[in-house]
């Protein structure tokens, strides 16, 4: 087989993937759009504040328009938050208290492992102030609900699912899945909060999983809702009373939301978000894109280049380190910043393993953009791979790293 012709055939995938997705592109948008006007955003929105921030207009209208867009009753979005780690790990410690117990299902994602404290004592976590911790073991692919229902006890204060494989090699859930473990879920604990980890979820569906019964959920600004334009900041999203609790804790009570100056520009939190249907779907195409090229050279991946979709992550099984590094290093070099920087890997605060991390992005490690990263991990060296703002830096991207690598041995055309 040559190049080109699977370089052609993958393109050929992109191209029909992205007319399957046309509807639901269209439907976030429209949802966005009414949002906006719905909130009669106007010029005033778009400017900043300083000092405490009292009556930011801009920021509380924006907050209006996340919780309309994502169906809570409420929304905090801030610049304040710092990371989806971050949105997360305030979304759970505002709303435990000593002695309540919090199940995860499966495991959560690696540097929430710090926030919990269950790998360690770890100073501030869930674990230290005497929360509760367990994991349900739960099978992805069987999808049995009883492990759900036996999973939880009339004690679980808190279920929390995550939307996105993350770095385990596994299906992402569907929203609808969401909505079946949710189900299942209340109708054995009716008083069980379930939380959702949306990080690499948003707008991928034409549903989010407050629509299917989530109480609150969170997710990152430089990831798929800031649209490639918010420089920072996170969100949580859901029941007004969860949201309270997250915002008196992000601030602390009796000011929570009232305070935090926007500073910067509030036109690319709100611009961000209009973009961000649009941009989800660029990122996507790439992802098939890599998929079908990559499935075209033999290698293992997750989803494949046909399969639904309820995230813009695109597992590659390497199976070497070699492999997975050039792999790696090949998308740092065909980015738009930083492109002459090789990756390598390193002791990233919060992850268990060293990670290897290609972002050539003009918002710093913006997983929105074109990047990939991964925990160096024998034997698999599974990489996660994020298309990035626009399908054709995706496909020059993979189809010159790939053709790199051919031309140095490291991937043979049979
Ligand atoms: C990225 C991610 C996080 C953490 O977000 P950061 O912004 O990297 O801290 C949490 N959960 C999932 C599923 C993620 O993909």
């Amino acid at each position: 087989m040559n190049l080109d012709k699977l370089i052609e055939n993958a393109a050929e995938k992109m191209q029909e993937f992205g007319l399957k997705r046309t509807a639901v592109e269209e439907a976030n948008f429209a949802k966005v759009l009414a949002a906006f006007r719905a909130c009669r955003v106007s010029e005033i929105n778009l400017k900043t504040t300083s000092g405490y921030g009292y009556g930011d207009v801009g920021r509380d209208t924006l907050e209006e328009i996340y919780a309309q867009v994502f169906c809570g009753e409420a929304a905090l979005m801030r610049q304040q938050i710092v990371s989806g780690t971050h949105a997360i790990a305030l979304a759970l410690m505002s709303n435990l208290l000593p002695g309540d117990e919090l199940v995860y299902l499966g495991t959560p994602y690696d540097t929430l492992h710090k926030a919990i404290g269950d790998l360690g004592a770890e100073p501030g976590s869930l674990l230290e102030m005497g929360v509760k911790y367990r994991e349900i073991d739960f099978d992805f692919e069987q999808f049995d609900l009883r492990q759900v229902t036996e999973g939880i006890t009339a004690d679980t204060k808190i279920l929390a699912i995550q939307r996105s494989k993350g770095y385990n090699w596994r299906k992402s859930l569907a929203v609808e899945e969401i909505g079946r473990i949710i189900q299942a879920a209340k109708s054995a604990y009716p008083e069980v909060i379930v939380f959702v980890d949306n990080c690499y979820g948003e707008f991928v569906e034409d549903r989010e999983p407050l629509e299917v019964g989530a109480d609150y959920m969170a997710g990152s600004l430089i990831k798929n809702p800031g649209g490639g334009l918010a420089p920072c900041g996170g969100y949580i999203v859901g029941r007004q009373d969860l949201v309270d609790r997250a915002a008196a804790r992000l601030t602390c009570p009796g000011i929570a939301k009232e305070v935090g100056a926007s500073l910067g520009d509030q036109r690319l939190f709100y611009q961000g978000l209009y973009m961000a249907p649009q941009i989800v779907g660029e990122a996507l195409r790439s992802a098939v894109f890599a998929a079908a090229l990559l499935q075209g050279l033999g290698f293992e991946v997750l989803p494949t280049a046909d399969a639904e979709r309820s995230d813009i992550i695109q597992g590659i099984k390497w199976g070497r380190e070699d492999l997975l590094l050039a792999f790696c290093q090949g998308i740092q070099k065909y980015s738009p910043v930083d492109s002459f920087v090789t990756p390598l890997p390193w002791d990233m605060p919060g992850y268990t393993n060293q990670v290897v991390m290609a972002a050539g992005t003009f918002v710093a490690g913006a997983s929105i953009e074109l990047s990939c990263d991964a925990p160096v991990a024998p034997p698999d060296y599974n990489l996660y791979f994020q298309g990035g703002l626009s399908r054709y830096h995706g496909k020059v991207a993979i189809g010159s790293t790939v053709r790199d690598m051919i031309d140095k041995g490291l991937i043979s055309l049979e």
